[in-house]
This record gives structure tokens, sequence and C-alpha cells, in this order.
């Protein structure tokens, strides 16, 4: 437990010096800690660290681990990182404080359909698969503008940024760039992109979230 507390402080030191090295301004880049297939007690030692941005990919997982959770710590924020189906859109809604993989128009229309049932309205980041993999999610850089526009218009979502996942061969850095241009031309200033292994490489290029998993709570089993 211990580790867990202080490998949080060491990821925070070394995104404060990135974004100090890459003249971002501080507090301008939010460590998500991604804690999915962590139990909840780990989760509560990175909460009692003030640590209150946590990242899930599972709605299943998310609904066992955080209501009780949200009770201790009414002040947590849960990100949805994961693919999510249509089928669990209200149950995402519900649940969550930012969806972070719209990636479709039959997903769109589910969450857009559960926002207006629950008035509840978490915010949105469009996900991009900039390496158009066919295993990963994420709208293919070709279609994201009109899909964002269409969230906007058709569906009234709040998009307020974009996310990518790299392929893992790949160098990270075009796939982050990339993702910066087309938030740059839709006028969003979300940035979700970098994970343990490259979080530097995209604080450098423009992230807003870092998403970082085992780097904080060690390899999942
Ligand atoms: C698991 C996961 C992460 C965290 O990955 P680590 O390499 O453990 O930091 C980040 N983003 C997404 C979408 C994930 O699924």
């Amino acid at each position: 437990m211990a580790d867990v507390i202080e490998r949080l402080g060491e990821v925070r030191a070394a995104i404060a010096r990135a974004a100090d090295d890459f003249g971002r301004p501080p507090g301008e880049v939010s460590l998500i800690a991604v804690s999915k297939t962590m139990p909840a007690e780990v989760i509560i030692e990175a909460l009692e660290a003030g640590q209150l941005l946590f990242g899930e990919n599972y709605v299943q997982e998310s609904r066992e681990k955080w209501p009780g959770l949200r009770e201790r710590f009414p002040d947590a924020i849960v990100h949805m990182i994961g693919p999510l189906q249509s089928n669990k859109a209200q149950d995402a809604v519900a649940l969550f404080d930012a969806i972070q993989s719209l990636d479709r128009d039959s997903l769109a229309k589910e969450i857009a359909k559960a926002v207006q049932k629950l008035g509840r309205s978490p915010e949105m980041f469009v996900q991009v698969n900039t390496g158009e993999e066919p295993q990963k999610g994420g709208v293919a850089p070709p279609q994201a503008d009109a899909f964002i526009a269409r969230c906007r218009e058709t569906y009234d979502l709040p998009v307020t940024g974009l996310m990518c996942i790299p392929p893992a061969e790949d160098q990270p850095s075009p796939h982050f760039a990339m993702l910066n241009r087309i938030a740059a031309r839709n006028g969003l200033k979300g940035l979700s992109m970098g994970m343990s292994a490259d979080f530097e490489a995209a604080i450098q290029l423009g992230a807003t979230h870092v998403r970082v998993g085992s780097a904080i709570f060690g390899a999942r089993g």
C-alpha cells in the first residue's frame, strides 16, 4: 500500500517536471489514475493521498466499486475510458462524470437518450482511432470532424475533448500531434492522451489529461 502512495507521488512529480520542461502552465495537466481491476481498498489509499480523479474501463466493475467509494469520498471524479456498448450507455451516464470513449452514432444516440432521461450530463470526449486499428475503438481520423459536429448538433452532447490510444508498436508522438491538430481545428480544449509509458511525450504535445495505471498501481494481474 505504501507503494501506491509512493508511486503516485513519483508520477505527480514526473508530470510537474514534464509540464515545466515543456512550458506548460502548472495545473493544466490532470492526472487520471487508472484503477481498472484494482480493488476498492487500493483505490482508497490513492483517495486518502489526495488523488480524486480516476479512470475506469468496465461499467459492471465500476458499478460494484464506485457507489461505496463515492459515499466516503464525495469529491471523487470518475471517467469512463474503456470501450462502451450502446446498451450500457444509461448505466455509464448514471455512473461517470465523463465518458472518453464516444466514437459512433449509435452510442451517441443512446447517451443522448440517457442524458434526457436521467437529467445528468457527463462531460464527453470523442475517441479517435489515430492508428486506424480495426480491433480498437475510436472514430477514424478522416471522419472525426463530421462526427464531432454530429455529437454537438444532432445529439446535443457537451463534447469538450478528444482521447486516443496509439498503437503499441508505434512511436506515440505523431499520434499525439494528430490528436492535437484535430482538437484545435474543432475548437476542443481537452486532450486525453499519454499512459504510463509515454505521458511525458503527451504533455509535450498538449495533453490536458494523462491516463496512468500501472505506474501508480503496479502491473495488473
Ligand atoms: C488501462 C488503460 C490506461 C492505463 O494504462 P497504463 O499503461 O497501465 O498506464 C490508459 N488508458 C486506457 C484507455 C486504458 O485502457
